[in-house]
């Protein structure tokens, strides 16, 4: 039995109950609920004017900006399926997704417009709506003039089934290329209420927002549940330590959430800074999360800030974060929280596959989990569905453990993701790419650590020239349209020979072995 329900309609209730509070800020731009609400309105009519039909694509190319969200409300209100883009992506990683999610229409700046000439060419049929400022000439497609024109036209929100795609979020994939994860109508309002409920957000309480809106952070874990509950949103224009620290101490926002690399980021801004200013006490709740965090950061980030922070573990598959603390619990170092049992159910299994590991047991297994936050599946990958699922349980690649009291610890990962600063990268998207450079005989691409980056993408290679240098790799890959900038080797390693198993592949646990060990000589944090 299936409900009626679209996230729009989440929005309009802060639209009703707050009009005049300011939902959206980012440096100088301030917009309230209200006018939130009348711009969604004039993109939507905007949208049906020019034939959006219900399930049309719309894929956003953009930095964050108060743009994004008005898009997704918009999107929504005609059961459209937002498709947030990395905005790191370069050409042919969004000519990719473009293709495979089927991309109807495209947000970009003119400046991307100009950039993507040739791939958007190949795509005449997808309409472009441009965001920032434009000179005269396209300005039919400019989002600030369709905000204008459209204004009083009255537009409402279309009823959808609850388990209709509202979001399609591509992350790295195993086999090479992103993959499309589905986000429903459901899956989006069980994982954000219940993010509201953990946390008990209110109209009152701001997020400084800084992660970005193209993952789950950026959007269900923070600036969604913020407009759902009528809340503030002020968006950090741009990472540093510094802005983030000044626009707290200006803006005194409520919470906040960063990632290992933020933390470590505002750690050592303090360190190199003893005389700025410290506490904050206007947050009441700062998160972290998205990958393994030394444990040392943490502590130092309570202690200098004055704040206690919360764990998340997240997930695209899961629309958001599935395990973390309540508001105000005290966090256990090293653990992630609990799974957040009304809308997930969890499973841990042994490495063997062979018993169901229960808490206090200590032994670490393959997390599954199975609810209502759960991914319907992958867009348009049925053989990883089937990989991924089992009897409706998803197969998260977290290796976990938890203790008597029912608190995860995150152990290791069960294939060969790398996670540098907050973005995944599976190994085969960057071996594919530098395998096609004319002096590569083999290559293996693995994660090391990094005090910044917590891993940072490393490529093992067997030359097959001896006079190449490690300057031509850097090269190639800094050019190459299909690697975004945080997939690129940050580290480079010649070898005469690479390891390898029984049956001639490329033996990763050993390497990883060997070069984690290897920390990277730059300064670290004491
Ligand atoms: P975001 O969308 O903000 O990047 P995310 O990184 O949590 O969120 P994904 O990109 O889908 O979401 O990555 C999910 C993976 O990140 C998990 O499967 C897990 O391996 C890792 N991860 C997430 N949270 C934690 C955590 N607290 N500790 C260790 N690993 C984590």
């Amino acid at each position: 039995e299936e409900d009626e329900m679209n996230l729009a309609s989440y929005l309009e209730r802060s639209v009703r109950e707050n009009p005049q509070q300011v939902a959206i800020r980012m440096d100088e731009q301030e917009i309230t609920y209200e006018q939130f609400d009348q711009r969604a309105r004039a993109l939507a009519a905007y949208f049906r004017q020019n034939g959006f039909a219900k399930g049309d694509k719309v894929g956003i190319y953009l930095a964050n900006c108060p743009d994004y969200l008005i898009l997704f409300y918009a999107a929504w209100m005609l059961g459209g399926v937002a498709v947030p883009i990395n905005y790191r992506f370069r050409q042919d990683e969004l000519a990719f997704v473009i293709a495979d999610a089927e991309i109807k229409w495209l947000a970009l700046t003119r400046e991307d417009l100009e950039k993507l000439q040739d791939i958007l060419t190949e795509h005449e049929h997808i309409r472009l709506l441009l965001a920032g400022e434009l000179e005269e000439g396209n300005r039919h497609t400019c989002l600030s003039e369709i905000y204008k024109t459209n204004a009083e036209q009255k537009v409402s929100v279309l009823p959808c089934r609850d388990s209709e795609d509202a979001m399609l979020m591509y992350t790295s994939g195993t086999t090479g290329k992103p993959k499309g994860v589905r986000q429903t109508h459901r899956t989006n309002s069980a994982s954000i209420e219940m993010v509201v409920d953990a946390w008990k957000l209110t109209s009152r309480d701001h997020i400084l927002a800084t992660l970005p809106m193209f993952h789950v952070g950026g959007l269900q874990c923070t600036t969604l549940p913020t407009l759902f509950t009528g809340g503030t949103v002020t968006l950090l224009s741009r990472w540093s330590p510094k802005n983030w620290i000044s626009q707290s101490r200006e803006l005194q926002p409520t919470w906040s959430g960063l990632i290992s690399t933020m933390l470590i980021d505002v750690v050592n801004f303090f360190k190199a800074n003893p005389q700025e200013q410290r506490q904050m006490d206007h947050y009441r709740l700062c998160f972290f999360g998205g990958s393994p965090t030394p444990r040392v950061i943490c502590e130092y980030f309570e202690e200098v800030v004055g704040v206690n922070l919360l764990e998340i573990y997240g997930q695209t598959e899961l629309s958001g974060l599935m395990i973390t603390y309540q508001a105000g619990e005290r966090r256990i170092p090293g653990s992630m929280g609990k799974p957040m049992a009304q809308v997930v159910e969890t499973k841990i299994v042994s490495a063997d596959g062979e018993r169901m590991i229960a808490p206090g047991d200590e032994e670490a297994g393959v997390m599954y989990l199975r609810g209502d936050v759960v991914t319907p599946g992958y867009w348009k990958r049925d053989e990883l569905n089937r990989e991924r699922f089992e009897d409706g349980w998803l197969k998260t690649g977290d290796i976990v453990r938890w203790d008597e009291n029912g608190y995860l610890y995150y152990t290791d990962r069960f294939d060969d993701l790398i996670i540098t600063g907050g973005e995944n990268v599976y190994p085969k998207e960057v071996e594919n790419i530098l395998a096609e450079h004319p002096a590569v005989a083999e290559v293996a691409v693995i994660g090391t650590p990094h005090e910044r980056w917590v891993e940072q993408v490393t490529a093992i290679i067997v030359p097959r020239e001896a006079n190449v240098a490690i300057a031509d790799i850097e090269a190639f890959c800094m050019q190459h349209r299909g690697l975004a900038g945080y997939k690129r080797p940050r580290k480079v390693i010649f070898v005469s020979e690479l390891p390898k198993t029984g049956s001639g592949k490329i033996n990763k646990s050993i390497l990883k072995q060997q070069y984690r060990m290897q920390q990277s000589t730059n300064e670290t944090i004491d």
